[in-house]
């Protein structure tokens, strides 16, 4: 994908507030594209198709998939998910910066795709935390609980592989790294050296004495 956009991969165990990130990053900073995701899991009340994901049987999900549709799939709690490479593209041709929030087999696989993407872990601050917030959300019951603090255990275990690290036990704290981490991620010279190469260019010109007030 030739473009100055930045991918940033956001994985997370269920429970570290991860979701509730996302958002309120998108609404501090412009130029932020989401990846909708394709899933085979039903909805939960209140989501909405198209805006948390696209709802798909398994056999559409699978024709998608054969397609290439997808720039990363995985299977997370016995259903499909994936990313839509059309969905990304479209937002990085149109100048956007795009987050894919995705568990870490699908980062594996999105680091491998687009070696330039950035991956961000975010940790909940306990153990403790992390079971109150899963049972905090009440929309599934305790045996589906016991299983996703198991699956918890399991994406924790791949923290290793991001770029980025962080804990969230104060959301504004864990919001102002995760503003840092994009930022910086945009200043990065693989990015800037195209974004700026007319200022450069400028800059690196022979020298002429300019005139004017017109400073910046
Ligand atoms: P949930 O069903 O609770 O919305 O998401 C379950 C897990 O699937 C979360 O870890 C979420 O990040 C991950 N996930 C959501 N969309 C995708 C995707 O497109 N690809 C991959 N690999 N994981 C996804």
């Amino acid at each position: 994908m030739a473009s100055t956009g930045t991918i940033f991969v956001v994985s997370a165990p269920s429970g570290a507030g991860k979701t509730s990130l996302v958002q309120a990053v998108r609404r501090r900073l412009p130029g932020l594209g989401f990846s909708v995701s394709y899933t085979t899991r039903l909805p939960r009340p209140g989501e909405v198709h198209g805006e948390h994901y696209y709802f798909v049987d398994k056999t559409t999900f699978a024709e998608l998939m054969a397609h290439g549709e997808f720039i990363e799939q995985a299977q997370v709690f016995g259903e499909y998910y994936g990313t839509s490479r059309s969905q990304v593209q479209a937002m990085l041709d149109a100048g956007k910066d795009v987050i894919l929030e995705i568990d870490w087999q699908g980062a594996r696989m999105a680091r491998q795709a687009m070696p330039g993407c950035l991956s961000v872990f975010i940790l909940p601050p306990s153990r403790l935390a992390l079971q109150h917030r899963l049972r905090g959300r009440g929309s599934e019951d305790e045996s589906a609980i016991a299983k996703r603090l198991a699956d918890a255990r399991q994406e924790i275990s791949h923290y290793n592989e991001y770029d980025y690290l962080i804990v969230n036990d104060d959301m504004q704290e864990a919001l102002d790294l995760f503003e840092a981490v994009i930022q910086a991620g945009r200043q990065r010279m693989a990015v800037q050296r195209i974004r700026q190469a007319s200022l450069i260019q400028a800059l690196l010109a022979d020298e002429v004495i300019e005139h004017g007030t017109d400073y910046r």
